[in-house]
Order: C-alpha cells, then structure tokens, then sequence
C-alpha cells in the first residue's frame, strides 16, 4: 500500500505529479482519495423527474442525429428519444463524436440534466446497452492537469491490483467497538457503492479510519517524545525570580500558571513540546522570555524563532531590553544578517563559542551551517510547528533541545488537544489587567469624514492610529496603489497638523523597520498601511485602527488586526469600513462588533467557513481532512484520539497481534525502522 503510485502502469513522470499536487503518492493514498459526491445513476422514468434534475433516462432514437456547428469549433447533437410514452429533446454540447452511437432505432441510456417545462435534457453522458453499469458513480475532485475521469480509471486500477493487500490499520477489537467495516470492503465501498446506504455505512468508517490514522501518528510521536531522554534544565530559580520580579509589570495568572507549565517541563529529563496558546495581546512573549531566561540559567542557549523578519527585530530588540540588566547576551540572525558574509560568519562564531546565548531570527537559524554549542530550548513564534522531519532534524543537532511553540490562532482548546495531540497545551486565557475592551464598530462607507474626524480627535489627545488600506486582490502592485491612494488622501486632510507614514509589503525590510520605528517613536500619528502590519507589532500609543473594505478580510485577520490596538492602557477603537453585500460579510462585521475573544471569533469562524477553511490552512499547521471533517465529526475525531493513544501508549502496543497492520503502516509513514520503545 506504501507502494509509489508510479507502479501502476500508465502513469508516468507527469501524471506522477499532477497526483502529487493532489496530495496522492502513494497506492494508500489513492485509495482514500474518495469521491466527493456521488451522481445517482439508476435509470428513472421521465415522469419521476423534477425540473433541473440530473438523472438517466432510457430509450429508443426517434430522429435521425443534427450535428449543428457554431462559435468556433463548437458544435451541438439533437435528437429526440421516445422513452416510455415522452418524446425528449436530447441535446449534447462539443459531443458531436457520439452522432453514430446514436442513429435511429438505437436503444440507449442518457445522463443529463431534466428541463421539464420544454421536455428536454442536456445530455452529459451516453450509454449503449441497458444503461450505466454502476448505479452509482463517484465523482472525484480533480485539477486541470488530470480529469476526474482519469482519477477513477487509476482507482479502478490501484484498487484491482491491491486488493488482495489491503491491510487493517483500526486493530479488530476497536473496529468491532465501533461498528466499523474491514479496510477493504470500506474502500471498495467508497469508490465502488452499489447503492446510498452502502457508501453512507462505508462513510463512517472512512471517517474513523482518516482520524485514526493521523491521531495514531500523533500518538506515536508523544510515546517517541515521551521515551526520548530528553534535557534536564536545571534552572536557577532565584535568578528567575529575580527577573520576574523585575518585569515592570506583574504576571497575569493564567501567565503565572503557564510559566510553572513550562518551568516543570524544563525541569523533568524529559523532552518538551509544549503549545503556547494565548490570544494576541495575551503577553506570550514575556513567558517566552522567562523561559528562555530559564535556559540561560541553567547554561543552555536558546532560540527563537519568528515568521518574519520585522517580527524577529521586535523580538530581538524587546529581549535584549529585557535582559540588559541581566548580563544575557541576545543576537539577531535573519536574511539581512545572513547576506552579509563577515557578519555572518562572525555571528555563527560566536554562537559556537558560547558567547551568544540567545538567538533571534527566521527559520533560517535551525537550519544546516547554524551551530550552537548548547541549544536547549527552541521558541518558535506564530504557527510554526515542527514536521516530523524537522523533529528529527533537531534532535540530530545531538541536543534534542526543547520546544516551546507560540500561537495566537486561537482555536477552540478541545480541538486543539485533538489536533495538535503529540503536544501538551497551554492556554493563557486572560489578558493583563487595566486593559481596556476595544471598541468596535462597523461603519459604512459614506460615513468615512465621520470616520476621519474621530480620529482626530483621538490624535488630539497624544494618541496614535493606523489605517489600513483595502485589500482588493492578492496583488501587491493593487494593494501598493490602494495604500498609496489612502495616504495622499489622509496627508491632505491632515497637514500640517498631523504626519502620516505608509506601510507596505513592497518595501525592503530596513525600511519597513525604519517607519515602524518612526511611527512607535511617534515620529508620525498616523500609519497608513497594506496587512503588513498584521504580524505582531507592539506600539501601546497607538489607540484607533481603521480598516477600510474590511469585510474583505477573514475574521481571523480582522481580529489579528484590531489586536494591534488595545495593548496600552488608554482605551481603544476598532473602525471597520465596509459596505458588505454577501450575509456572510455582514455577519462577519457584526460578529467582530460584537466580541473581542479571540476563541469566540475562531469558533464563529470555524462555523462561516468550515474547518477546511480556517484548519486546513497551512498556515495553521493543522492537517487537511479529507472527507472528516473535525467540527462536524468532533466525536468521531475525540473517539479516534483516545482509541490511537490507549493502543500506541500500551506497554505491550508492539506484541499484540491485531496491531501488526497499525505497526507496519506507521513504521512505513512515521519513522523507517524506528524502534517503538
Ligand atoms: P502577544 O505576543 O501574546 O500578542 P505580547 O507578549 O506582545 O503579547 O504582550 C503585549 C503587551 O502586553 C506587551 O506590551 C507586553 O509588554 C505587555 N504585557 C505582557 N504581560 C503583561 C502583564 N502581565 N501586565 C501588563 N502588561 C503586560
Ligand atoms: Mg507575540
């Protein structure tokens, strides 16, 4: 089953892939790209048909096939076909081929869409003899580099071929507690169902059967964590205390809470993986902070990394105030730094020699050249997860250090301990004190000189504001003149009394960071930005965010947005410009008027748009189902955890036999060869 789908004849470099793209490597994952739909294709009488209906009908020629030719090399097939007591009008587009299938006298069978009030049926499929051989035909979700029709022929064919090999992966006992079907028939059964029922029974297990695989990983990389000797951090915790203490603020409890999370974590030999889990303002960073101190402490070195360089300066730039005092030595490593060979090589000496102990920068820094001597702890900020080959990448650095991940997607914590199951969780549910809810409201349009005048008087009080100019495409050149356009018309409605800086991703990295650094010394009062400024950027003064076309943005990214403001102590205000026309976008505006929670806003989000959407986002790390769905089938996906753990975190998971075919694929997916204890 792990076979490559190239073993199949017919399918060469390029089918190979265009599968690829589709997310089809192997044999086992042909054979679980299921149908979408299915179209019913039992014969029916015409007078059973509803109008617009699409159905197979079955009868004799009446007339003579007219090809008639149009457009170009477009062409028409009429003819009328007497089934049962109706005369139809049959009419097939670009088929003009089918003509001698379909001379008078000739019994067939049409699929097609019904039209009632002219008795007539677009044709879409022709069949000789009887009708459709299956009653039920699966239709496959396909690319323009290989038809659906292609994908079924190569299922017919995997299928035929590897049958005989089909292998359990839910162990025997477990299907029978459920109810679930052997692995074959359930696959013969989604491709191949004779009627409804059939593909509706076969449906559950497939569902079982996808959540199960992927918990089943997830299990084995929390046993393979789990027996993994991992680091002893040995912090000082006076030290840390000390420097809590010395925060200029105190920690929030749930704060507090996770920061024992992680102190005991670090604390066991055991390897950590933690997920940090708080909403945007939550004050993640000063945690990672602490525990990186931690690491220091102990005599480790650490690194954080972030998804953008803007991002990696902040972080650097907050670090090294933060430890100024405490004789940490943070040093920035992203692209810029990179390019420069000297300075590069000057930092990976360092790093090597022990004299950096923190740092800071973009993916590139767990990469190949970067050599710490002692890396114990690795912060990764937004949605960076580690796949299984990165895993192991770490843990062949020789250090295995530990892994502190931090997200602000804040999805629903019962999904989140399903999802992201080789993790252990920590949420900080509460923002620091003194905060004020930002006010949000949705305003039209035409109202923007209202808009305009409130801020005003918002930047009359010393404080600041940013708007953020329409997303109109994913093209930055339209986005860049947008911005542009917002900024001419705000710096005329301003001047001289107030300066307006712009934002946008077309700038280089320096001087993107010389006008954040501009706006956050206050140097201007109003930014004018694209969704550049989306990525965590911290300026407390600021108190207003406009957000023009804001029903073109995802609820996800509108809360991003807003949670750019509120992070002082003055009270804040959201704007959101927009003249939605779709229910969807209204309710989405007046979803965002009406909470500030982070999970309440993913959940509604998760509802609009379907988890597909929202999860299945690569930016989120989280997997995309195929036909499970984890909201919809959020039994189904709990109940698959706790089967995959009870089995894999079993002491005797390796000796019983109803789990050899579980074994073999995990082995053959997970980890060639790797010992399970
Ligand atoms: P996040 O990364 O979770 O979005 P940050 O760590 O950037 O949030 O924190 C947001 C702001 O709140 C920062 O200015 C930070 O200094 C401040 N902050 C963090 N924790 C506290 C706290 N317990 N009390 C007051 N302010 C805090
Ligand atoms: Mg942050």
């Amino acid at each position: 089953m792990q076979d490559k789908v190239s073993n199949l004849s017919g399918i060469g470099p390029k089918k190979e892939l265009a599968l690829k793209a589709l997310g089809i490597e192997t044999i086992e994952d042909l054979l679980c790209y299921y149908p979408f739909r299915y179209e019913d294709m039992a014969t029916k009488e015409v007078s059973e048909l509803a109008d617009g209906q699409k159905a197979v009908i079955q009868g004799v020629v009446a007339t003579a096939p007219v090809v008639v030719r149009f457009g170009r090399a477009k062409n028409r097939l009429n003819f009328k076909l007497l089934a049962g007591h109706d005369v139809i009008q049959i009419t097939f587009f670009g088929q003009a081929y089918l003509k001698d299938r379909v001379q008078p006298g000739s019994d067939v069978a049409v699929y097609g869409k019904y039209d009632t009030a002219r008795q007539s049926m677009t044709g879409m499929k022709l069949f000789s003899n009887g009708g459709s051989q299956e009653d039920i035909a699966g239709v496959y979700r396909a690319s323009k580099k290989i038809k659906a029709q292609m994908i079924k022929q190569l299922v017919k064919k995997a299928y035929e071929e590897y049958q005989d090999v089909v292998e359990e992966i839910v162990p025997e006992s477990t299907r029978r507690k459920f109810r679930l079907l052997n692995r074959k028939k359930m696959i013969h059964d989604m491709h191949f169902p004779k009627t409804t029922q059939e593909f509706e029974i076969a449906r559950r297990s497939a569902i079982f059967d996808e959540f199960f695989k992927y918990e089943a990983r997830l299990a084995l990389l929390k046993k393979l964590d789990r027996n993994d000797a991992g680091l002893l951090i040995k912090y000082d915790n006076s030290m840390l205390k000390r420097f809590i203490s010395a925060l200029p603020f105190e920690l929030t409890n749930a704060q507090k809470r996770v920061v024992n999370e992680i102190c005991r974590d670090m604390h066991r030999p055991l390897h950590m993986n933690r997920l940090l889990q708080g909403d945007v303002g939550s004050g993640k960073t000063v945690i990672a902070a602490i525990a990186m101190y931690a690491a220091v402490t102990a005599g480790f070195q650490a690194a954080l990394m972030a998804p953008t360089e803007i991002l990696a300066q902040q972080h650097a730039k907050k670090l090294s105030d933060l430890f100024q005092d405490f004789g940490v030595s943070v040093c920035l490593l992203t692209g810029t730094e990179a390019s420069k060979t000297k300075v590069k090589h000057d930092i990976l000496e360092r790093l090597a020699n022990k004299e950096i102990d923190i740092l800071v920068g973009t993916h590139a820094l767990i990469q190949d050249p970067v050599i710490f001597k002692k890396l114990g702890l690795v912060v990764t900020d937004e949605q960076h997860r580690f796949g299984v080959n990165q895993r192991k990448a770490l843990r062949e650095k020789g250090e295995n250090p530990d892994v502190l991940a931090m997200t602000a997607t804040p999805i629903p914590r019962t999904l989140a301990i399903t999802t992201y199951g080789e993790m252990d969780v920590s949420v900080i549910n509460e923002l620091p004190k003194g905060r004020k809810p930002i006010r949000t409201s949705w305003v039209k349009q035409n109202q923007m000189n209202a808009t305009l005048d409130f801020v005003e008087r918002q930047l009359k009080d010393g404080s600041q504001a940013y708007v953020v100019s329409p997303l109109i495409e994913e093209s930055e050149a339209v986005d860049l003149k947008n911005a542009q356009e917002v900024f001419e018309k705000l710096e005329k409605r301003y001047a001289p009394y107030y300066k307006v800086g712009l934002l946008h991703g077309r700038m280089k990295s320096d001087e993107k960071d010389e006008i954040m650094k501009d706006f956050k010394e206050g140097k201007y009062d109003i930014l004018v930005s694209t969704t550049v400024v989306e990525v965590g950027v911290d300026v407390p003064n600021a108190t207003v965010m406009v957000i023009l076309d804001a029903d073109r943005f995802g609820l996800a990214q509108l809360h991003q947005l807003r949670g750019r403001v509120g992070r002082g102590s003055k009270a804040s205000y959201c704007i959101l410009c927009a003249d939605p026309k779709t229910d969807y976008g209204k309710e989405r505006m007046q979803t965002m008027v009406e909470t500030t929670d982070g999970f309440v806003i993913s959940q509604k989000d998760l509802e609009l748009r379907g988890p597909g959407e929202v999860l299945g986002s690569r930016q989120s790390g989280l997997p995309d189902f195929r036909i499970g769905d984890p909201v919809a089938n959020f039994n189904t996906l709990q109940a698959a955890m706790e089967e995959a753990r009870a089995i894999i975190l079993d002491e005797n998971f390796e000796y019983r036999a109803e789990n050899a075919g579980l074994i073999r694929y995990l082995r053959a997916v997970v980890l060639a060869g790797a010992n399970f204890d």
